[in-house]
């Protein structure tokens, strides 16, 4: 299956399915055979889980550069190692980057691609449920201490290989962190698919084909919403629903301590209580979402040990506030988000509740 993503500068396609790695490159053999390297940016976790089959179905010669696991790669110096990675190997204005691996391999590998001689070739092979979102519509960064992604760039990938077999072996704690976007993709976009979230028991109940299916419709709802505003000025700031609070949880704790959908997971909440609030949001839906997070384990603890003013504070650095005023991503109903200025008031009331 192919989903097109049409930009105002570029134009690509996500391919999806299972075993699709050795088509991938027989796709793309004439750009990696022009290419004068293929460097393949990953960690150590994927790499020592997947080596085998990436291997045995990528047959052209490539280098490859370990980072750390997770969200610690999105740092300043992983950056700058990898940069002096590519000059060491003599790379150029002609070398590929292959991102393989979740959302933090994205990011990293997009930005370093997006800077690298003033931006060379990427592509995204991504292997977690999260990167079914990260690794579409161009958004790549790294971290400062002092926010979440805020150094980075727009910068589109040449394709995304989203090969299903990579799935198999994510733990569960990140199925939960990448079942979140999805749920945000279904509460953003179509009421009747989040009725399917809650007919979940539990979250090894998910069915392998129905996540498939859940995964194809959130690249659809990304990709449009990438055509029409790439770069953030309208309605691309519906896909930050859960997000203000989230990615001030994160911040909270510390990054890499809870996962990114975890946070965004428990970012909805209040979200959507001040959709209730603020907007025209049926009542009931916050608690609903409340009781779906319970049911599939996510973990509220956490959140606990932080502070309304902690929290706050990171809120209020947020790239999405401007001069206090903090813009939050809401639902006038499922499927109709809108974006409004919201009060810090407003938002305690949220957390005292
Ligand atoms: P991740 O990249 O941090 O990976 C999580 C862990 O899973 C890592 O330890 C990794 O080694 C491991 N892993 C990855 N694939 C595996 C596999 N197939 N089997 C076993 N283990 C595997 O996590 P993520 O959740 O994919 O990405 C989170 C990042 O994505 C965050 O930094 C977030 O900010 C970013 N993000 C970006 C965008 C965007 O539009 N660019 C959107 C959403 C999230
Ligand atoms: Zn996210």
């Amino acid at each position: 299956m192919i989903i097109p993503v049409r930009t105002k500068d570029s134009f690509y396609e996500v391919h999806l399915g299972e075993k699709i790695l050795r088509e991938f490159c027989e796709r793309n053999v004439m750009s990696f055979q022009k290419a004068d390297q293929i460097i393949v940016i990953t960690d150590e976790n994927v790499w020592n889980i997947h080596k085998e089959y990436f291997n045995k179905n990528f047959s052209l010669p490539y280098k490859i550069h370990l980072v750390p696991n997770g969200e610690s790669c999105k740092t300043f110096e992983s950056y700058f190692d990898v940069q002096t990675f590519l000059l060491q190997e003599n790379c150029s204005r002609n070398s590929i980057l292959l991102a393989f691996g979740g959302g933090a391999i994205g990011d990293l590998t997009g930005f370093v691609a997006a800077t690298f001689m003033r931006g060379i070739s990427f592509y995204q092979i991504p292997t977690t449920i999260l990167a079914h979102d990260s690794a579409v519509g161009g958004k790549t960064a790294i971290n400062h201490p002092n926010g979440k992604n805020m150094i980075g760039a727009f910068y589109q990938p040449s394709e995304v290989l989203y090969d299903f077999h990579f799935l198999q072996t994510l733990p569960k704690n990140e199925v939960r962190s990448g079942l979140a976007e999805v749920i945000k993709h279904a509460l953003i976009s179509n009421e009747a698919w989040v009725h399917d979230f809650f007919l979940l028991p539990s979250i090894d109940a998910i069915q392998k084909d129905e996540l498939l299916v859940w995964l194809e419709k959130g690249i659809r709802v990304k990709a449009h919403i990438v055509e029409l505003d790439e770069k953030e000025q309208s309605f691309r700031k519906f896909l930050n629903f859960g997000h203000t609070y989230g990615h001030a949880i994160e911040a909270s704790i510390g990054y890499g301590k809870i996962t990114h959908g975890e946070a965004v997971m428990i970012g909805m909440i209040p979200a959507l209580m001040l959709s209730e609030i603020r907007g025209k949001l049926e009542k009931g839906y916050a608690r609903k979402v409340f009781n779906l997070a319970i049911k599939l384990d996510y973990n509220f603890h956490h959140v606990l040990n932080c502070s309304f003013e902690q929290l706050a504070s990171f809120m209020l650095k947020d790239k999405k506030t401007t001069n206090g005023e903090l813009h939050f991503a809401l639902l006038e109903k499922i499927g109709e988000p809108f974006v409004k200025i919201i009060s810090m008031e407003d938002v305690k009331k949220c957390d005292e509740l």
